[in-house]
């Protein structure tokens, strides 16, 4: 891993847009500082889209998308995006109600309806409560009211669950078909084949016009640990905040370059080091 000073201009000017993990890389313990905040004001005020993207459930992805300046918010380890719509734009519009000026809706992309997501999430409830059950150490995690596409198992947010507990939830969750997702506090439960590399990418090509090969060169990916793993190693131009080295290990492949801050004010330095470069452009 590189220090930020090393940033080429030119790998600064070619980006469109930047794409942030949010837990312990733009948020301090799940808190968002005023350094951080600004940056994203600093980032897009250089012409670049921002695009949040979380594990978290959708119900917070909703509120983020509605108040913060970013332009797109995937959640659920990539399984859903969120974004706004012109009022004028979106369907659904009748009755001969003019929008309000400037009125916009949250949207969410998702390929499968909401009945579906609904059936297959009651499916998965079902085998969350019976693992529960049978490892008492565990319990339903606190989001799970807010979610869409997964159900999360609370093994060290307020629960302590020994390590062999979880091997073996997920060995027999595999067996049944279910796909399994560990971050240091929940165990998540999906039948849906997203990560996040391959969310943003869809998000990219449905909503941004790119291509997808084309678009690993043209965002840059900012992140701190493990499930950041897949889109450290989609994108060309990547940063860690410095508490990524503790994670090192369960990363094949560590972004490109680090920042010598932790979580949000790492955040912002690697933003000042971007919009510093992009701002001192030459003319065309
Ligand atoms: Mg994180």
């Amino acid at each position: 891993m590189k220090p930020l000073s090393l940033l080429p201009p030119d790998a600064a000017r070619a980006l469109a847009g930047v794409i942030f993990d949010l837990d312990d890389t733009v948020l301090d313990h799940g808190a968002l500082t005023e350094a951080a905040y600004a940056a994203l004001f600093r980032l897009r005020e250089t012409g670049l889209a921002l695009i949040a993207c979380t594990g978290r459930p959708a119900g917070w992805g909703e509120v983020l998308q509605r108040q913060w300046p970013i332009d797109a918010t995937i959640v659920e380890n990539g399984a859903l995006a969120l974004v706004r719509e012109e009022e004028s734009d979106a369907a659904g519009h009748r009755g001969g109600h003019a929008p309000r000026a400037g009125a916009s809706r949250v949207v969410t992309l998702d390929d499968l309806d909401r009945e579906a997501r609904r059936a297959r999430r009651a499916e998965l409830i079902g085998l969350a409560n019976d693992m529960v059950r049978r490892f008492p150490a565990a319990a339903l995690a606190d989001d799970n009211d807010l979610r869409v596409t997964d159900v999360t198992i609370d093994i060290g947010e307020h629960r302590h669950v020994p390590p062999e507990d979880v091997q073996k939830m997920r060995a027999e969750l595999r067996e049944r078909g279910v796909r399994t997702l560990l971050s240091s506090v929940h165990l998540h439960l999906t039948y849906d084949p997203s990560d996040k590399a391959t969310g943003i990418v869809r998000l990219l090509s449905a909503r941004f016009g790119e291509d997808p090969t084309r678009a690993r060169h043209r965002y840059a990916f900012v992140g701190d640990s493990g499930n950041d793993g897949v889109a450290f190693a989609a994108f060309v131009l990547t940063f860690g905040v410095a508490n990524v080295r503790a994670h090192l290990g369960k990363l094949s492949v560590p972004p490109q370059f680090v920042a010598s801050l932790p979580m949000g004010r790492g955040f912002a330095e690697i933003a000042q080091q971007i919009a510093e470069l992009r701002k001192n452009a030459p003319e065309p």
